[in-house]
């Protein structure tokens, strides 16, 4: 963490998780509110974010087009449609990012890698401790259980969502799949509908549930014979999403150029 006051654009500003970050930067002591950003349209252009958010005045108005200044890290938890231009906008302004949408395809991966040589990146499917915590602690109970147990993913979350399966499911997958010398994009099944056939033994399955108001909850189950291990995590409210980030913000203000996730930020590696 920097000893200054780090200047924070949030772009998604108003969208639920946007909220959540104009109320966490409001209330920090480490971090300002310099930029809030949505899609052009809609309500809220022109507005204060601070009052958008039901905070007092922040002094910002929100705007449609992204144009950081050099100093300030971005925080982006908008939708995938936008994340190239963003990631591209930091780029150009050589200002730190912390990337929290989800859902973004191969081309906006390979942008952000590319974009990680020339500027400090956290990316993360989830800023929540907990999940950063679970991950590691999905490795390690792969690794340690070994055959005979076999592993699969349950979420589920708000009927907003639009992504299936949520991103960090995958993520969980992913360090089950790595943990045990296997691929994800092999292994991984998200569709059990119409099949008939017995599991495989390497497969890992991630089922997605949508209703309601949850801010998303994660359980991987070891299923093994007589016995079943369950890691589960439950989001209570979007603050701890946005909590993590804006923890990422501050970490990341003097970082060199690199791509990190929480558990960098966590000093977990
Ligand atoms: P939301 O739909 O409530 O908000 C998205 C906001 O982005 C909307 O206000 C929308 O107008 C805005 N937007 C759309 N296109 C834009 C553009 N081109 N430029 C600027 N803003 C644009 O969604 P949400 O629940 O706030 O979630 C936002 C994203 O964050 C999703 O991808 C979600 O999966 C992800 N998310 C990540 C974490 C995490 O920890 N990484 C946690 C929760 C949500």
């Amino acid at each position: 963490m920097t000893d200054r006051i780090v200047p924070v654009v949030i772009v998604g500003a108003r969208g639920r998780m946007g909220q959540a970050l104009i109320q966490t930067v409001m209330s920090s002591d480490d971090l300002t509110l310099a930029g809030a950003v949505d899609r052009s349209g809609g309500p809220g252009k022109g507005q204060d974010a601070g009052k958008l958010a039901g905070m007092p005045e922040a002094g910002v108005v929100v705007t449609d087009e992204l144009s950081p200044r050099r100093g300030n890290v971005v925080i982006d938890f908008s939708l995938p449609e936008a994340t190239i231009k963003n990631i591209n906008r930091c780029v150009d302004a050589e200002t730190p990012l912390v990337l929290g949408t989800t859902g973004v395809g191969p081309e906006a991966i390979e942008t952000l890698k590319q974009a990680a040589r020339r500027i400090p990146i956290v990316a993360a499917a989830n800023f929540s401790v907990g999940i950063t915590l679970l991950l590691r602690m999905a490795s390690l109970a792969a690794k340690s259980l070994g055959p005979g147990w076999d592993a699969e993913i349950f979420e589920l979350h708000h009927r907003h969502k639009r992504d299936a399966p949520s991103g960090t499911a995958l993520r969980i997958g992913k360090a089950v799949a790595r943990a045990t010398d296997r691929d994800i994009e092999q292994v991984g099944v998200f569709n059990r509908g119409g099949a008939d056939r017995p599991r495989e033994d390497q497969e890992i399955a991630m089922v997605a549930l949508r209703g309601g108001d949850s801010p998303g909850e994660h359980t991987l189950m070891f299923l093994g014979d007589g016995e079943r291990l369950e890691l589960t995590h439950r989001a209570g409210d979007r603050a701890i999403f946005a909590r993590g980030a804006t923890r990422a913000a501050g970490w990341l203000a003097d970082k060199p150029a690199g791509l990190y996730d929480m558990a960098d930020v966590l000093g977990l590696k």
